[in-house]
């Protein structure tokens, strides 16, 4: 449809600054909006009332065929768009079946009934929301000319992040790191609760979030997987790199076949913390002679020769050895926290590249916490806001999740 508009505006301007115009035509542009999309709305409704059948229908009686007009200017109508609010006035039909009387504004705009919002532009609110604080993105918008609330983009944000679900793509590597980090909550100190990230690698490199949750510490891993376990079992076998005690995922590990990994660059990072639990001086003799044994144990280049599997099963070996003899002389020098730690790690240790599995010794998981952290850090949040803004966070930055 070809629509030609006439506008008349008078304005009232004092002077010819570039600020004082860019102010001016703001204030026109919110008129302009509404007249521009009340003369399309009505040009088409009109278009449509000739037809026989129209793309709208009775209320009551589904007919959509027969109606008349009641009014083309009712009462004002506020929607929010990702530009400013836009009023307009409401378009009603009667329908000449049954009598009812019925608003056509939102139906020809392809809206839902009675929503201020469309879906669209709650998704972008929800975008905005989720890569930056809600102060900034109200701050931004407003410099733009749009007058947006905070609770706007908050409401936006749960929508859009109710709405997200991850999953394992069979397509993809039948690997990935499980990890979690703390979020800080309203009315508990210190971090209270764990956001728990399941990553799965991509075939071209680089990972995907297959799963999200919140919720207590190393507990609830069972929760984020269940949902997650008829994709897994799509793979033979499923490697999973962690960076803690295996046991917070035993039942998981009975439901499909899983080989664990501990995440080998992890290792080093939290033995210094086990150093100094057992209180081993920093920068000590003992304490360069433990951490040069760890990070040479942990340390394992990809190997490209024809004889691989024979030549990796002969440095498993012999890195098995070293950390025998790592574990020995930490228990001769009485390092409670040390020896347990890497007892319990043990098993764990070559599970993956034993199994011709690649075990990455980068941490990817550590990035995706990082992208979590930016935000959650900027504020404190209840367990559901928390998760809902990091799927959508997530989502974009690894998932694909984009608004036009
Ligand atoms: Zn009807």
């Amino acid at each position: 449809m070809k629509l030609k508009f006439e506008f008349n505006y008078t304005i009232d301007i004092q002077d010819c600054k570039l600020n004082t115009v860019l102010a001016a035509f703001n204030e026109m542009k919110t008129d302009l909006l509404n007249i521009f999309t009340q003369k399309i709305i009505e040009e088409f409704a009109n278009a449509y009332m000739t037809q026989k059948i129209k793309p709208f229908a009775c209320e009551q009686c589904n007919n959509n065929e027969s109606f008349i007009w009641k009014t083309r200017h009712g009462k004002l109508t506020k929607i929010i768009t990702i530009l400013q609010p836009v009023f307009l006035r409401q378009l009603q039909v009667e329908c000449k079946k049954c009598g009812h009387k019925f608003y056509i504004t939102r139906s020809i705009l392809g809206l839902e009934r009675r929503k201020r919002v469309s879906k669209d532009t709650i998704k972008k609110f929800g975008l905005i929301g989720a890569l930056t604080t809600y102060r900034v993105a109200e701050k931004i918008m407003k410099m733009f000319g749009i007058a947006i609330d905070k609770m706007t983009i908050w409401r936006a944000v749960q929508k859009t992040g109710s709405e997200i679900e991850f999953d394992v793509d069979p397509n993809e590597e039948g690997r990935g790191e499980a990890d979690g980090t703390g979020i800080p909550i309203r009315g508990i100190k210190k971090r209270g609760q764990e956001m728990k990230v399941f990553v799965q690698h991509k075939k071209g490199g680089g990972v995907r979030i297959a799963g999200l949750s919140i919720g207590k510490y190393d507990r609830g891993w069972d929760k984020l997987f269940n949902p997650l376990i008829e994709n897994i079992k799509k793979f033979p076998k499923f490697l999973l790199v962690t960076d803690g005690d295996t046991s917070i995922f035993k039942s998981i590990a009975d439901k499909v076949d899983i080989i664990f990994q501990r995440c080998l660059w992890h290792i080093p990072h939290q033995m210094k913390y086990y150093l100094w639990q057992d209180k081993v001086k920093r920068k000590s003799d003992h304490w360069f002679y433990i951490l040069a044994e760890i990070l040479s144990i942990c340390n394992i280049k990809s190997i490209q020769d024809e004889d691989r599997d024979e030549i990796i099963e002969k440095i498993i070996r012999s890195k098995e050895k070293q950390l025998e003899k790592l574990i020995e002389y930490c228990e001769s020098n009485s390092m409670k926290s040390c020896t347990s730690y890497l007892n319990n790690a043990k098993p764990d240790f070559f599970s993956g590249i034993r199994n011709k599995l690649k075990g990455k010794t980068t941490s990817h998981a550590e990035r995706v916490m990082r992208t979590i952290n930016y935000r959650a850090n900027a504020g404190k949040w209840s367990p559901a806001g928390a998760l809902n803004l990091n799927k959508i966070r997530l989502a974009y930055y690894y998932n694909g999740f984009d608004v036009q």
